[in-house]
């Protein structure tokens, strides 16, 4: 049995995470957290025979103290604890934005392997997070499903020649506003924006993929993952989300990954491996499916992946002030107080204004995520 601690776990990856543990009988949960929402926490706790969970809002958390005899952390430190005290073989990271980091330092801090859904995490501290598993031997499992893909490709081609792997490529399945123009995506709502075409996911992550932030976000966490350059990593508009992600090999082959979309496949990979595990899924069926297509991004109705490649080259605490700046854009638009085309403005905006420094230490990335959060809610009230 490998004890696991789940962070985020009432949020849609944390859930499908608990989905993966129950069809199987290789882990014990031994502890959860949560942001505020502390009746689904604690039901989970129950059904998981859980006894330590760890919650963001204080007063979420006094509640849940008073309705549940389990120990229920919060506080700013509470996190940390909750993973210290664990005796956990993995903790799974399904936390949403920037705030997932501190929680990826600790577990790997502590040599804790790590499943990693919470791609901010590498986005905002991507040297630090590696530099850290690289020093304690922890190792960091992507939940990203087209990471997942590609660190299962890289594997098969261990032991080869350094170069054999010429390029990376991802795929974007496009978002809901695939082939509109940017004229046409002006007074686009937040529901159509939150209606994605072939995932079912958290707010945050279905406005990222709509914009195609969530793709630029990819590229910069498979660079600091794989160590891959970035003119080494295409992206692809694939709107059947059935290729997951491609390696490009010297030889002239390619090897792509794929399945339909359901991120249990991805989860159940980074919480069983070195195993394969069951998922109780259809097998691919090629003849239904008929085709699959592809083609070029529009970077001019989204410009979003632009900025975020462009702050991946830059490095030092770019990404950091461009995720900042994407997590108060997007809050922003999902709370009705900007246009979808004003989230591109205001990061734009935002790195125009916040300083960038070439240092990785977590002090220095807290402070840039901090006044990257300031300056883009300056620019909204400038928009609006
Ligand atoms: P979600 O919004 O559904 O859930 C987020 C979880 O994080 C919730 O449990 C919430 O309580 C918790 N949380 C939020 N703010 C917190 C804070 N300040 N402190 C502690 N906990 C906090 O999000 P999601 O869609 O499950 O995504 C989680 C992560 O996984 C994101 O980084 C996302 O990019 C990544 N991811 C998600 C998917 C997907 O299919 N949903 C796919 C790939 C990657
Ligand atoms: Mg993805």
């Amino acid at each position: 049995m490998r004890r696991l601690v789940i962070l985020g776990s009432t949020g849609s990856i944390g859930v499908q995470a608990l989905e993966v543990v129950a069809a199987g009988d290789e882990h014990e949960v031994v502890a959860l957290s949560a942001d505020h929402r502390w009746e689904e926490l604690i039901a989970q706790a129950k059904a998981h025979n859980v006894r330590r969970v760890a919650i963001a809002d204080e007063s979420s958390a006094e509640q849940a103290r008073a309705a549940w005899d389990g120990a229920v952390l919060s506080g700013p430190e509470a996190l940390a604890q909750l993973i210290s005290g664990a005796e956990a073989d993995l903790v799974c990271n399904a936390i949403v934005g920037s705030a997932g980091l501190a929680a990826t330092v600790v577990a790997l801090s502590e040599g804790i392997d790590l499943a990693l859904a919470n791609k901010e995490s590498l986005v905002v501290g991507g040297e630090l997070v590696i530099e850290l598993a690289a020093a304690t031997g922890a190792r960091l499992l992507p939940v990203d499903s087209e990471h997942s893909a590609l660190y299962q490709l890289i594997a098969s081609e261990k032991g080869q020649a350094p170069g054999t792997i010429e390029r990376l490529t991802l795929t974007a399945s496009g978002g809901p506003f695939r082939g509109r123009s940017r004229d046409q995506l002006a007074s686009v709502t937040v529901e159509e924006a939150l209606n994605h075409p072939t995932w079912e996911m958290g707010g945050k992550i279905s406005i990222d993929s709509a914009t195609l932030m969530n793709k630029g976000l990819e590229v910069i966490e498979a660079h600091q993952l794989f160590g891959t350059e970035y003119s080494a990593i295409d992206v692809v508009v694939h709107p059947q989300s059935i290729i997951h992600s491609m390696i490009s090999l010297s030889d002239g082959s390619s090897l792509a990954h794929m399945g339909y979309p359901d991120m249990r496949v991805p989860i159940a990979y980074a919480l069983h491996w070195p195993e394969r595990a069951t998922v109780d899924l259809k097998p691919l069926d090629l003849e239904q499916l008929g085709s699959l297509t592809f083609e070029a991004v529009d970077n001019d109705a989204f410009p979003c992946l632009g900025l975020a490649l462009a702050a991946g080259r830059e490095g030092g605490t770019a990404p950091c002030v461009l995720n900042a700046a994407n997590e108060v854009a997007v809050a922003a638009f999902l709370d009705h107080r900007c246009s979808f085309l004003q989230i591109a403005s205001v990061i734009e905006a935002t790195l125009d204004a916040v300083d960038i420094e070439q240092s990785y230490s977590f002090e220095t990335l807290i402070e840039s995520d901090r006044a990257a959060r300031e300056a883009a809610t300056e620019q909204l009230l400038a928009f609006s």
